[in-house]
């Protein structure tokens, strides 16, 4: 059975929104969601900022990575190399479903039919399933990484879980200065000019580096996995310009 928070959403959001990246996450881990809070990540370009910082508070603290069987095997080393240096101990690297695959992907081509379903099979129903038991997770998304993720709040809540986003106002500079100052190991696939990184059949470099994502589902209108796509009723008021829909992952 879900956990009941103790706290209504909206006095939740009120109290974290406007803490800064080390206090919300400090504030999520030991106080208002302690035990009940995972982060995920996707072991891409920038994730090693957000789970250094959650590793400083806490290196037990579950992430979940998304294990789409899709993934560049460069992700998959540089995933076991950041569970390295930081010391996280819960990594859960979670599948799609074996029964789903074989019904409806069962030579890995779906991508190229329907990325929509694909997503759906191999990241939002894994990830619906990885988040029972948990009241909220953590992401990576930034602000400056545009589109529909321009207007984030720091905190959110989707009807079922709370969303955490420690560093949604982090430039591309500050990011680049913390991965000098902490000397924090890249992902190798940045050497090839990769700025956003999934899996490997739908990302490419960017052609606008001014555009992040601009490589992801490149030629296709999805700039979105999907897996944030569920209603947000809860989510602070002015936190993001009314009627713009909900960034993704
Ligand atoms: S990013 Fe591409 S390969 Fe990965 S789950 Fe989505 S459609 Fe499938």
């Amino acid at each position: 059975m879900k956990h009941q928070p103790d706290v209504a959403p909206e006095i939740l959001l009120k109290r974290f929104q406007d803490l800064p990246d080390r206090k919300l996450l400090r504030a999520a881990i030991e106080e208002g969601f302690k035990g009940r809070v995972a982060v995920v990540s996707s072991f891409g370009a920038e994730s090693a900022i957000v789970l250094s910082l959650v590793a400083e508070i806490d290196p037990s603290v579950p992430v979940i990575f998304l294990d789409t069987g899709k993934h560049f095997p460069e992700t998959l080393d540089y995933r076991d190399q950041l569970i390295d240096r930081f010391g996280l101990t819960d990594v859960r690297s979670v599948k799609p479903a074996v029964v789903d695959l074989a019904q409806e992907d069962p030579d890995g081509t779906l991508w190229q039919r329907n990325t929509v379903r694909c997503c759906e099979l191999r990241k939002v129903a894994p990830l619906s399933q990885a988040l029972e038991g948990f009241d909220a997770w953590v992401t990576g998304r930034k602000r400056f990484h545009g589109a529909l993720r321009s207007y984030l709040p720091r905190i959110e809540h989707d009807g079922t879980h709370f969303k955490i986003n420690p560093i949604v106002d982090w430039s591309a500079e500050k990011i680049e200065q913390s991965f000098d100052d902490l000397n924090l190991p890249r992902h190798p696939l940045t050497e090839d000019g990769f700025l956003s990184i999934g899996c490997a059949p739908c990302t490419q470099a960017p052609l606008d580096e001014s555009a992040v994502r601009s490589g992801r589902w490149a030629g296709s209108q999805k700039t979105e996995c999907g897996i944030h796509d569920r209603p947000a009723p809860s989510t602070v008021p002015n936190a993001r310009r009314p009627g713009t829909p909900l960034p993704g992952c």
